[in-house]
């Protein structure tokens, strides 16, 4: 079977290779139909990511396919089942996995990052890292099963409920999950965002408020919707180290904030932060999200197509890989599908 390697910076091919084997009791061979490109993905096809330097790496863990055969001792899936993948895998008995943390587990092995990942047309693992999920769900759909996990976690280790506001700076394809995820929880939502499309995208799946900051001004904005109390949460989906202050000024009391994309957290004042009892919140891949996502996923299934802008066929991956990689602001979610 064809495999899809990443060597090294933008160095990638296709490989021939042994099918996977169930060899576990509760192994399940799936064989894959769609794949999604993330920011993580891009790391790997430049040569960055930690986890996957100097060693060829099969990227991919936003995936879905079809079970073709399952070991002895597999419970609840058979041959035909059409699924998702859940890539992470963690021990259980460390003090996070203890915890009911084992998305940030000591010894976290994740699909696609510091293992083989989805991209080759079987797959082989646990029971345990894939999900059910409904016939009327479409395979472009379903690669963006995962990307919706990664926004539920964000939602709930901020804490977001129903009458909260949420500001949401950056509207790529997880900020934007994040406003859907947000909205489902029934709060407001502020958008803000430079990229027209995305704007536009961000009004369509229902944010309250997309505002471009250049135009408009943010700060007057809040006070305006919040009536003077501050936003409750704010989710920095763009990495804005330069608004660390102003967030800080925007938030409520006992407002959160979550830094989704990995941003250096400088506040100049921190009074404020102990005035207001802040909380600032790591958020990482996700835990127990997908059972949530999947059922759910009616409301998200018409966003999720508005998200995938470019779909490419698996042999063309190279030039998936690459057209995502020129990171266009109006370019979306990329997915990849299979014969
Ligand atoms: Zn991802
Ligand atoms: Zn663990």
């Amino acid at each position: 079977m064809k495999a899809f390697v990443i060597r090294g910076k933008e160095d990638c091919f296709f490989i021939e290779t042994e099918k996977p084997q169930i060899t576990r009791p509760d192994d399940v061979l799936v064989k894959v139909r769609s794949a999604g490109i993330c920011g993580t993905d891009l790391h790997i096809y430049m040569g960055e990511h930690s986890m996957s330097m100097g060693v060829d790496r099969i990227p991919g863990h936003e995936f879905a396919g079809e079970v073709v055969e399952v070991g002895p001792g597999v419970k609840n899936l058979k041959p035909g089942d059409r699924v998702v993948h859940e890539p992470i895998n963690y021990c259980g008995t460390c003090y996070a996995c203890r915890h009911g943390q084992g998305n940030v587990c000591r010894t976290l092995k994740v699909t696609g990052c510091n293992c083989n990942g989805g991209w080759q047309e079987y797959y082989c693992a646990q029971e345990k890292q894939w999900h059910k999920i409904p016939d009327w769900m479409t395979w472009v759909q379903a690669a963006l099963v995962e990307p919706y996990t990664i926004a539920a976690q964000v939602c709930s280790q901020a804490k977001v409920e129903a009458g909260d506001v949420v500001l949401i700076h950056g509207g790529g394809p997880i900020g934007l999950m994040c406003c859907d995820t947000a909205k489902h929880f029934g709060a407001k939502v502020i958008v803000s965002e430079i990229v027209k499309g995305r704007l536009e995208l961000a009004k369509e799946l229902g944010a309250d408020y997309a505002v471009d900051p250049r135009e408009q001004d943010l700060k007057a904005l809040v006070k305006e919707v919040t009536e003077g109390e501050g936003v409750n949460v704010i989710l920095d989906c763009a990495g804005l180290a330069r608004m660390m202050n102003d967030n800080v000024e925007m938030l409520s009391p006992a407002g959160r904030l979550v830094p989704v994309a990995p941003v250096a957290v400088h506040i100049d004042d921190p009074i404020p932060v102990m005035a207001k009892q802040l909380t600032i919140i790591g958020s990482r891949l996700q835990m127990g999200k997908f059972a949530p996502v999947i059922a759910r996923y009616e409301l998200y299934a018409k966003h999720a197509d508005k998200m995938v802008t470019d779909t490419f066929p698996f042999e063309e991956s190279d030039k998936a890989f690459a057209f995502a990689n020129a990171r266009n602001p109006e370019t979306g979610k990329v997915v990849v599908v299979f014969d």
